[in-house]
């Protein structure tokens, strides 16, 4: 049997999302328990890929279906689609598998042509809402078809009602909606060149077609990136019949969540717009009412909805974020899914849903994106400069945090100014997905338009961006850059701090301080740590970083880069000495002023760790990165040395390297110079018998790692150094301390010949920095340069730096781990590339078996509720 590409709402279910994509099956699930939802039809998933596939085409079959299901629709409404008696007019709208509010791609009132709207006006007696219908279908095809842009439509309208002496669009009459009409239809052959379309079918094929071009346009494309949502999931389509909720005052549409989004709380929270239809609520056309305000409206539908809400939640077992219509007085559900919030919210309401026995902790756990855990982890405004500081207004607190920077006014001034290095926050009347980039850049996002769900408040809460919105107080001047308020101009470049927390906005910059964690945060924790095999560790270089990691929870240092220490302005003349120096009695010398310094350094950071392990890695960068450039300062270390300038600047372009990264680093510094191994050894076993000497109950253990390797013989010659020191050093200090020598595999080489190496180690820590860099043959500094050729390409559809390349390298890493433990079945494992503090990654670390995780310390809460939730989708 071929292949079925379309289903009717009746014949699916909330199982089905990869087919259906989350809002079809919901559809379906909604109409399976009998709520009252406009029948229509999913176009899957798959049918999108095929249209990719068959060369952005949707092919005879596909188009053959689609159209057999326009009839069962029209068997079950009793309409007919183009009739001029009772026209099916219909809503087509993307639904992926994942939710992607950036998408919206729309279109309402698909099968309305000049004829069927003289009839729909006549018959109905009501000839404002038929021509708003068609005004808004031209509109919407027009922008999302055809590609118009929406704003000319708008400034038409914008006349049109200056023409009229009115500001609202409700107060256009039948007429003024015709006339609209009229000239919509003229501005679209102006720009496109043909009669705007007339035939439902070839509407529907252009609005189906539309919203699988949308899967692939920009603003998806870098929603997808950001949420790990894959491209070859595709969106599927779903047509809908038509709700009006603009047909008059007992009419109206809606947004509402079960429970507030921004803040958890257990109430019904949304809008509602009276006399409008879908896209008004969310666009910010009209500020709409608060949800409580529909009781009194329409107190029937009202309480049918509250029943409608009350089911969702206790049959998905999660807030729902809903939308419906109310056509003269009776309700219609048009979507519902799982509520995008606010991390603090999602911690709330994971918590509060375990109170009420709805969830267990492995759901709650389960139901939280960890990534999400960052924002609650950055600084908010300082109190004490925030109770100084004037407010200079005040709005929807649309997506809590604190931002500060220089206002811009265009989403490309926000990406331009933020690459730049600059802080700004994005002041827009509006924003639209064109600026998703935009809004990722900037600090924070103030709208003069919008309401909570509007696209502004959706999106930045789900980016987790500060964002107030609907500050209809300002006078806006985007063509000039400008706005005022209360008799002031600010310019672009001006300050500006917005809390979204509380929707007050402050002139000028106001400090921020590190945010503190507690609470459901704490609860949510403890129960990923009940539930994680992981270990959880941290790569940190200073005791701060080490005592803040702490605080987040990581186990112990999984990574402490030693090379971080020896940039410190007192300590880098004695490092340019002792690589600049001729022989090994020069090099002591300046290894001994370098040692307390490294050895008070590993004792802080031991006593910020409280016994757990260390793990410290060896000097790794190239030398010449410590060498002089300024003429003074080689002049200074020619003194120091007693050298001349010319032979500094000699041993200087000796030092010289084509390609540094592949060069003179890591373990290769330690076969050249045993000494600063030596040293280094030195410091660590001193720092660690001192340790141990003030906290007898501690079971210090040092770990030394050393980088680089991709040969056995050279660990275990560094070793040999390593050994020879430190069992020397312990044994004069009459201790009986054990310590251990392991090595990062970070070279494809050291993967391939694990087993050997592993004879020689008692931990292996993946580098996946060095590890992908090699194993691509791509530069870790130099791929940002090209790598957007190949998200556009989806030859790559993730940074591999950030994500691991699970394919490629994590098959090298399985590799090293299986064979590494051949050799050594008691072999320590972990990860401590950059990789170990993202979700995915952490949980290819689980399934590979290894033991931690090291990640930087703000990403240590991410990791241990990545890891449990890897460990828990395991046991399933
Ligand atoms: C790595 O290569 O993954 C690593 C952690 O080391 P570095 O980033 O210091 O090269
Ligand atoms: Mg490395």
């Amino acid at each position: 049997m071929s292949k079925k590409y379309v289903y009717l709402f009746s014949e699916g279910n909330a199982n089905m999302r990869e087919l259906l994509g989350g809002k079809g099956a919901n559809l379906a699930e909604m109409t399976n328990i009998g709520l009252p939802v406009p029948q229509g039809f999913t176009i899957t998933t798959e049918a999108c890929t095929q249209y990719y596939e068959d060369g952005r085409k949707i092919s005879p079959e596909i188009q053959a279906e689609i159209m057999e299901y326009i009839t069962k629709m029209e068997g079950i409404t009793g309409k007919k689609f183009g009739d001029l008696e009772n026209p099916l007019l219909v809503s087509v709208r993307s639904g992926a598998r994942a939710s992607m509010p950036g998408m919206m791609d729309t279109i309402l009132n698909l099968g309305l042509n000049e004829d069927v709207v003289e009839v729909m006006a006549k018959k109905s007696g009501n000839p404002r809402w038929a021509w708003d219908c068609y005004r808004r279908f031209i509109q919407m095809y027009s922008d999302v078809v055809m590609e118009v842009g929406k704003k000319y439509f708008e400034q038409l309208i914008d006349q049109m009602k200056e023409a009229r002496g009115v500001t609202q669009d409700v107060e256009l009459t039948a007429e003024d909606l015709k006339e609209l009409a009229g000239q919509f239809k003229a501005e679209y052959k102006s720009k496109i060149g043909t009669d705007f379309p007339t035939d439902p079918k070839e509407q529907l094929m252009g609005a189906v077609q539309a919203v699988f071009r949308s899967w692939d346009n920009p603003r998806a494309n870098v929603y997808r990136r950001d949420n790990d949502i894959p491209y070859s999931w595709g969106t599927a389509v779903n047509v809908q019949s038509m709700a009006f909720g603009n047909m008059g005052d007992d009419c109206g549409t809606g947004v509402a969540f079960t429970r507030n989004p921004a803040t958890g709380e257990k109430k019904l929270f949304g809008e509602f717009l009276t006399n409008a239809q879908g896209e008004d609520v969310v666009a910010g056309v009209r500020t709409p009412m608060p949800i409580s305000q529909m009781a009194e409206k329409f107190p029937e539908a009202f309480a049918q909805f509250q029943n409608v809400c009350q089911l969702l939640e206790n049959h998905y077992h999660d807030m729902q974020d809903m939308e419906f219509t109310v056509e003269n007085g009776k309700l219609y559900m048009l979507q519902t899914r799982n509520g995008k919030r606010t991390p603090a919210a999602a911690l709330k309401i994971a918590c509060d849903l375990v109170d009420e026995g709805m969830i267990d902790e492995k759901q709650a756990v389960a139901m939280i994106d960890p990534r999400s855990l960052d924002t609650l982890l950055h600084p908010q405004f300082d109190a004490e400069v925030l109770k100084k500081t004037p407010v200079i207004g005040s709005a929807l607190a649309a997506s809590p945090g604190a931002a500060c920077g220089k206002i811009v006014f265009t989403a490309d001034d926000a990406k331009a100014w933020a690459e730049r290095g600059e802080k700004v926050v994005l002041v827009r009347l509006e924003t639209s997905p064109e600026d998703i980039e935009g809004m990722k850049a900037a600090q924070g996002i103030l709208t003069v338009r919008g309401g909570m769900t509007s696209h502004a408040a959706v999106v930045a809460r789900g980016m987790g961006t500060c964002c107030v919105s609907g500050f209809g107080a300002i006078k806006m001047d985007e063509e000039n850059k400008c706005f005022e308020l209360g008799g002031k101009v600010f310019h672009e470049g001006d300050w500006l701090s917005l809390d979204g927390s509380t929707g007050k906005i402050y002139d000028g910059a106001i400090p921020t301080v590190d945010a503190s964690i507690g609470g459901e945060f704490g609860r949510v924790m403890g129960w990923a740590d009940k539930y994680r095999r992981l270990k959880v560790r941290t790569n940190a270089d200073t005791p701060h970083d080490a005592a803040q990691a702490r605080t987040f929870g990581a186990e112990g240092i999984g990574l402490c880069r030693t090379e971080h220490m020896f940039f410190d302005e007192d300590r880098i003349p004695a490092i340019r000495e002792m690589i600049c120096s001729d022989t090994v009695e020069q090099r002591e010398k300046a290894l001994a002023k370098l040692e307390p310094m490294q050895q008070g350094d590993f004792e802080g950071i031991y006593e910020a760790m409280e016994g757990l392990p260390v793990t410290i890695r060896f000097l790794d960068p190239p030398l010449h990165e410590f060498v002089p450039t300024e003429e003074d300062d080689i002049e200074k270390l020619a003194a120091d040395m007693g050298k001349t300038v010319t032979e500094i600047k000699a041993i200087i372009a000796g030092l010289h390297e084509f390609n540094p990264m592949m060069g003179h680093r890591g373990c290769r510094l330690a076969v050249t110079y045993p000494e600063i191994a030596a040293m280094q050894t030195r410091a660590v076993i001193k720092a660690a018998l001192n340790v141990q000497a003030k906290h007898p109950d501690w079971n210090m253990v040092p770990e030394i790692m050393i980088p680089l390797v991709g040969e056995v013989k050279e660990l275990k010659y560094v070793k040999s150094v390593v050994v020879e020191t430190a069992d020397k050093l312990i044994k004069e200090a009459g201790s009986d301390m054990k310590y251990l020598v392991g090595t990062m595999i970070e070279i494809p080489r050291a993967a391939l010949t694990a087993d050997e190496i592993a004879k020689q180690a008692d931990f292996f820590s993946f580098g996946t920095n060095d590890l992908t860099q090699m194993t691509f043959g791509f530069s870790r500094d130099d791929a940002g340069k090209f790598l957007d050729a190949y998200y556009d390409r989806k030859i790559y559809e993730n940074d591999p730096f950030a994500k691991l390349d699970q394919t490629g390298v994590g098959r090298l890493v399985d590799m090293a781990c299986k064979l590494g433990r051949k050799t050594n079945p008691d072999l320590h494992l972990g990860i401590c590339g950059e990789h170990g503090g993202d979700p995915s990654s952490v949980e290819f670390c689980h399934r590979t078996g290894l033991d931690y995780v090291s990640c930087s310390p703000f990403r240590v809460p991410i990791a241990r509720l990545a890891a449990a939730q890897a460990a828990i989708k395991d046991a399933q």
